[in-house]
């Protein structure tokens, strides 16, 4: 048995874990198996914004190493593979018009959202309402987009 020296309880060995040394035999840590695991867990709480920062970071590099093995890769295909460019084209018009429809399908969602909460309850927009409030949504994301694009 020993006691920990932060919760003060004595427990069996198999609650405390090893210190490793290199210059001394290993031994057992003071603190308890289960104190380690909530200072650690607090150690984590303490420091969300640097672990999510590091995290961000992790992803955001091995984001751009793939993205950067796949330009390369594509190049070389643009290169040597015949009527890989028309593919590649019309993928990306594939892929355009997959985003534009869930963009459509979440900007009716909200101008469905809006309009009701403006209407006596019960009462449902009419569908010309809503296709104006719609396209008046996707104006305004275009331009927050084009904004975007241009910094
Ligand atoms: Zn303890």
């Amino acid at each position: 048995m020993k006691k920990c020296t932060k919760c003060g309880e004595w427990k069996d060995e198999s609650e405390f874990s090893l210190r490793y040394s290199v210059t001394s035999k290993p031994s057992l840590r003071n603190e308890c198996k289960s104190c380690l695991s909530s200072q650690e867990r607090n150690r984590v709480n303490n420091n969300r914004e640097a672990y999510n920062q590091r995290r961000r970071e992790k992803y955001q590099n091995s984001h751009e190493h793939y993205a950067k093995q796949q330009r390369e890769r594509r190049s070389k295909r643009l290169e040597n593979e015949p009527g890989y460019k028309e593919k590649l084209n019309e993928q990306k018009r594939k892929q355009r018009a997959i985003y534009r429809s869930d963009e459509l399908r979440i900007r009716t969602a909200k101008a469905r959202f809006y309009l009701r909460r403006m209407l006596p309850e019960g009462m449902e927009p009419s569908p010309e309402l809503v296709k104006v409030k719609t396209s008046q949504l996707m104006l305004l994301h275009e331009i927050s987009q084009t904004k975007e694009e241009q910094g």
